[in-house]
């Protein structure tokens, strides 16, 4: 969220040669974020949600096709040729609906059964997008849960893999929060619910899925009884067991593997949502999600965020201090067993988090705040929204400059560097 705090891809801690190939690679992804997010400026200001969107982003419904068929035009491909005859042959592609930093998702409708669905595209030239694509799909093959993003079918060509997923045309966490006029710790605890049935789920199987955050969760469908599914598994692993360590089975980024070459030792995620242990750059476990979980309640319930600074550097020092406070509105409205839920989700010590399951059993979630307050918090949690989306596009315009500087700096710290 925010122009300065992009995704950061995974940069091993072990090889150093390694460690700095993917540092430089982390740097030229934070600065292709920086300017997309300037090229974005416009659009983004009309769509609030969007400012909590760092790498990946949606494109506004009616703009969408019309938009990719200029870029296709401009760069002299034909809107088509982007999908390979096999795509095609099954799939009528329809419009762009979202873009990330190595893919694209269109709906798209099979021609058979008319029935709609989501592809990603995926550009799998470089070693990097590889290993994101694999970690994507050793997941998406394995996973079948109501509230993680179902996988249909995979068409893999030298340059690009086609991920064709069931379609969420609900949007994303957020949009939901801004769509209602109404919004009750009830709806929170509701969404978390599935969050939580979702998460629990992966880490049952011992996957960690490190860049959970409002983007990649998606309602199924615009209804209020939509399921919410966790998507996008590009950063995701296996091997997270609370006792963690490197992935003993890891291989090179075959796409076809079934496992990553990133471990649970791997400094990846978005900056806002990353656990203090991450951030030290520690052997981690996926008790990593739980904390972002926690981020994610903190932000549902109140339109802020608890992390936030105006440099990559002073934010992380912010996590590690692990001081952040219930201040503003709508936080006197919000009741103590929600603040208590957020607080052991935002516990330090990972080994004290509240696990997935332990958290699904919290009296606040189970309660779906029931006894506590209903309070209407829409209008405190869209004008607290509303402040940030303006903070983060002014901050956006005046670091564009120095922004390769403040992410060198924080990329060259050697690895296990505790103060940031
Ligand atoms: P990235 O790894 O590049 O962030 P995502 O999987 O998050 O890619 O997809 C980018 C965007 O595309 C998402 O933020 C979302 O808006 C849209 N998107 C992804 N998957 C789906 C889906 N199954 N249905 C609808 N939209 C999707
Ligand atoms: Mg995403």
């Amino acid at each position: 969220m925010g122009c300065g705090t992009g995704k950061v891809l995974p940069s091993q801690n072990g090889n150093e040669n390694e460690e700095k190939s993917k540092r430089d690679v982390s740097v030229l992804q934070s600065l292709v974020a920086f300017a997309m997010e300037r090229d974005h400026h416009e659009e983004s200001k009309k769509n609030v949600s969007g400012f909590f969107s760092t790498k990946s982003r949606r494109v506004p419904a009616g703009q969408t096709s019309f938009r990719f068929e200029k870029q296709q035009e401009k760069s002299g491909d034909t809107y088509k040729d982007k999908f390979d005859a096999r795509v095609s042959s099954r799939y009528r592609i329809k419009a762009l609906i979202g873009r990330g930093s190595f893919s694209r998702v269109v709906r798209a409708e099979h021609r058979t059964s008319r029935r709609p669905f989501a592809i990603k595209l995926m550009e799998v030239e470089t070693p990097q997008a590889r290993e994101v694509c694999a970690a994507e799909l050793a997941v998406l093959r394995r996973v079948h849960h109501a509230n993680v993003v179902r996988l249909v079918e995979v068409f893999q060509c030298p340059r690009r893999v086609y991920v064709v997923l069931e379609l969420a045309t609900g949007g994303d966490l957020l949009d939901r929060v801004l769509s209602r006029g109404h919004y009750t710790e009830r709806d929170a605890a509701q969404a978390l619910r599935m969050v939580l049935a979702g998460v629990g789920y992966l880490h049952s199987l011992a996957i960690t899925h490190r860049d959970l955050k409002p983007e990649n969760l998606l309602y199924y469908h615009p209804g209020v009884d939509s399921r919410l599914l966790v998507t996008d598994f590009g950063l995701a692993t296996f091997g997270g067991a609370e006792t963690s360590g490197r992935n003993p089975s890891a291989q090179s980024g075959d796409i076809n593997g079934t496992s990553s070459t990133w471990s649970l030792r791997t400094t990846c995620g978005t900056p806002e949502y990353m656990a203090p242990e991450l951030v030290l750059r520690k052997p981690y476990s996926c008790a990593v999600d739980m904390w972002a979980v926690g981020v994610i309640a903190y932000i549902i319930l109140s339109g802020a965020v608890p992390f936030e600074d105006d440099t990559q550097t002073q934010l992380y020092r912010s996590i590690l201090r692990g001081k952040y406070g219930f201040r503003g509105n709508p936080w006197p409205s919000v009741s103590n067993p929600a603040k208590d839920f957020i607080r052991a989700l935002l516990e330090s010590d990972p080994g004290r988090r509240l696990r997935a399951e332990q958290a699904s059993r919290h009296p606040w979630i189970l309660t779906a705040a029931a006894g506590s307050s209903a309070r209407n918090l829409h209008r405190s949690i869209s004008r607290n929204l509303r402040h940030r989306a303006s903070r983060n596009s002014s901050r956006c315009h005046s670091r564009t400059t120095n922004s390769a500087a403040d992410v060198r700096s924080i990329a060259e710290r050697p690895a296990g560097t505790l103060a940031w």
